[in-house]
């Protein structure tokens, strides 16, 4: 499949560059089509439109913002099998997973067109007399959107629903290894009848295009999703712009000696080689009662090395390829400090056969929480089991790292259960199942080293809102707040 040479879109218009980059299909190696590069008059331009399109834009009724993200709902919903291919082809994922990446975008967008009618602020008392208050949302104004590739269709619906709803207006700069998937979702939100110059993308490098958007006088927001050193960057970087950053995890599963040990391996394979690992909520630890150890360990290991590797787009495939060659190089440096660290592999640890970047799903046991391996985001297949005796131990070895965005608990107690949602420093518990699986009416987002934005839920509409507070007086005359005083 080659798609050919695509364009950006900036102020309403296509816009082709005569150097271009490719994009790949990862499973294959092969060039599934060609991009702009970028730069920062590419940006330029972008902000400038984004800014003449934003007094239309933000006075236009919420109602009818909202009804143009439906249709895009709607849209994606009618084309959903076509597009959940191209995400498998661009980025590697199984079908199944690819089509639920599209059916996250159908959800989210839905979701955030309801906001349409809503937009809640509050009212409340007033200290005075004949006075009345309220809070109100505004739109924050440009807002810069830089997007991964591990989720090329949900991620960007998650910003764009929440973002136009309120009245930014956007520039989108998505990853260079999935701009196809983000360049499809600017196209129908153009179908769907946007003004020109509300939503802007801008394909690139991240030198190049990234940093200009981040470094942007005019743009008045980042939101952000990928590594934390990016996140870091960025927060030096971009002054004084409210800021989102969803900076990815280390997240756990906690086994008790009371769990159901088949369903827990059946979440711990799905969190830990389900999309290749590639999730910011992958479960990269298991943290097991050592009295189940060595039988949760067994089990882990014979579903494991069972796995298929190949395209996603063929029906035998389990797990698909890492996303590009940076990915696999990665992924075998850990193994490689793993095994240096004394950690015992117990299988995987191989890259798989052909021109892909499939790497095995690898297992490492012994694993102590001080290990590279048990604290880093590795970001590939790579399990590790760690041991415990006392729930509390346990707590603090899923407290060990810099990150906290999921974490996971199987028990039958419910008590154990408790102990673990308050105990554990992330921002997701869950119990009896996987750390993977968010739900678009939930707030998503973390703690410590993972940013502590939420996305999502009702609370996603604070990322991409200011909340003004108003007080009308009514009395006709001067009321001094903290002076006046009317309880004598
Ligand atoms: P990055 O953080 O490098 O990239 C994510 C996005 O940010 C891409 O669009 C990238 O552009 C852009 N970007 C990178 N640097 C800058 C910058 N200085 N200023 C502005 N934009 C920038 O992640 P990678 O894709 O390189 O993946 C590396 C690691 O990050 C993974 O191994 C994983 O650990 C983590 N990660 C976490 C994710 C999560 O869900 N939290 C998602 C993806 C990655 P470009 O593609 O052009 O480089």
């Amino acid at each position: 499949m080659f798609i050919g040479k695509q364009k950006m879109h900036i102020n309403g218009k296509w816009i082709g560059k005569t150097k271009n980059f490719d994009d790949h299909d990862p499973a294959t190696g092969k060039v599934i089509a060609r991009f702009p590069v970028g730069d920062e008059d590419d940006v330029d331009e972008a902000v400038f439109a984004a800014h003449k399109a934003l007094d239309a834009w933000s006075k236009t009724p919420p109602p009818t913002r909202a009804h143009m993200i439906l249709k895009v709902s709607m849209m994606l919903k009618a084309d959903k099998e076509r597009l959940g291919r191209l995400v498998s082809a661009e980025m590697g994922k199984v079908l199944p997973e690819a089509l639920g990446d599209v059916q996250e975008a159908i959800d989210m967008l839905e979701y955030f067109s309801g906001e349409g009618r809503r937009l809640l602020g509050n009212t409340t008392t007033s200290e005075l007399r004949s006075k009345f208050c309220m809070t109100v949302r505004r739109p924050v104004g440009v807002m810069g959107l830089i997007t991964p590739w591990n989720f090329p269709f949900a991620i960007p619906a998650w910003k764009l629903g929440a973002a136009l709803v309120c009245g930014n207006t956007v520039v989108l700069k998505p990853s260079s290894d999935t701009p196809l998937c983000a360049y499809e979702m600017v196209r129908l939100f153009e179908k769907a009848g946007l003004p020109p110059g509300v939503l802007n993308l801008v394909t690139g490098p991240a030198s190049s295009v990234g940093e200009a958007m981040v470094k942007h006088p005019e743009i008045d927001g980042i939101s952000f999703t990928g590594s934390k050193a990016t996140g870091e960057w960025i927060t030096k970087n971009a002054g004084l712009k409210k800021l989102g950053l969803e900076l990815g995890g280390k997240n756990a599963i906690i086994v008790m000696d009371d769990a159901d040990l088949e369903l827990a391996v059946d979440g711990i394979i799905w969190g830990a080689f389900g999309t290749t690992g590639q999730r910011c909520t992958s479960a990269s630890r298991v943290i097991a009662d050592s009295c189940i150890k060595e039988k949760l360990v067994k089990e882990i290991v014979a579903r494991a090395t069972k796995l298929r590797l190949g395209s996603g787009l063929l029906k035998t495939t389990d797990v698909g390829p890492l996303i590009n060659k940076a990915a696999l190089e990665k992924t075998e440096k850990y193994v490689r400090i793993g095994q240096d660290e004394g950690a015992k592999l117990l299988c995987g640890g191989k890259r798989g056969p052909g021109k892909g970047f499939f790497f095995q799903p690898t297992v490492f046991d012994s694993v102590q929480k001080e290990m590279r391996i048990a604290r880093e985001e590795i970001f590939g297949p790579v399990l590790s089991v760690l041991e415990f005796d006392e729930l509390d131990e346990a707590i603090d070895i899923a407290n060990s790292v810099e990150y906290g965005l999921s974490s996971s608990i199987y028990t039958k107690d419910v008590n154990n259960a408790f102990r673990a949602i308050e105990g554990i420093e992330s921002g997701i518990t869950y119990v009896n199942s996987s750390t993977i699986g968010a739900e678009v009416h939930l707030p998503f987002g973390g703690v410590k080293g993972t940013g502590h934005t939420r996305e999502a839920g009702i609370l996603g509409i604070d990322e991409f809102s200011h909340v003004k507070s108003v007080y009308v007086d009514y009395s006709g005359k001067l009321q001094r707040a903290q002076i006046d005083d009317y309880s004598k």
